[in-house]
């Protein structure tokens, strides 16, 4: 058994096409089980950050731009995403979610099924799957606390914060 950890990203034209139920439906072919769930407004910090290692690709600023759902409109800036954990989980599910390139992707799989190349070349490809498992622990660090994960999968530590600002409930 070979257990791993990653993050899938419902991308925001997934979103405003109602594709999340058709989305994971599919990913539950798997078998794998979700550890860790949200629906995130994606600030620009974030995008570039999730987009690291292509900052210097010419698409850069469009991918950052269509992550935060800005071709959309302000209304679908909105991702879902979701920890997902299971065995051989990183190789399984990007076999589900299908090639990089919507064109490529088997026709069966999420990409091959909805996604789309625009006019200016970016693929639209409806979803994110973390690629390897040093990609998939960046990643998941990156969008999730640990206590918004149910299981202990990464190190962690405690810290006393002080004079911590933070929105509750009025
Ligand atoms: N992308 C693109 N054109 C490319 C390569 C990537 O528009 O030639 C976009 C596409 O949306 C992709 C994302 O950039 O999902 C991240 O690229 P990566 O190479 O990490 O592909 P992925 O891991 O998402 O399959
Ligand atoms: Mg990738």
């Amino acid at each position: 058994m070979k257990i791993e950890e990653l993050l899938i990203l419902v991308k925001p034209d997934g979103v405003k096409k109602f594709l999340t139920g058709n989305i994971l439906t599919k990913l539950s072919e798997s078998n794998m089980i979700i550890i860790g769930s949200k629906v995130v407004k994606v600030s620009e910090k974030l995008a570039q950050a999730h987009y690291y290692h292509l900052r210097d690709k010419p698409f850069f600023n469009e991918l950052v731009d269509y992550i935060q759902g800005k071709v959309y409109g302000d209304s679908w800036n909105m991702v879902l995403a979701f920890v997902y954990q299971g065995d051989d989980a990183i190789s399984k599910m990007r076999r589900i979610v299908g090639a990089t390139n919507p064109e490529e992707a088997e026709s069966v799989s999420i990409r091959g099924s909805y996604g789309r190349i625009t006019t200016k070349g970016l693929y639209e490809n409806v979803v994110h799957c973390s690629s390897n498992v040093s990609e998939a622990m960046r990643e998941i660090k990156l969008w999730f606390k640990p206590e918004e994960i149910i299981k202990n999968i990464y190190a962690t530590k405690t810290i006393i914060v002080d004079k911590e600002k933070k929105i509750i409930w009025a």
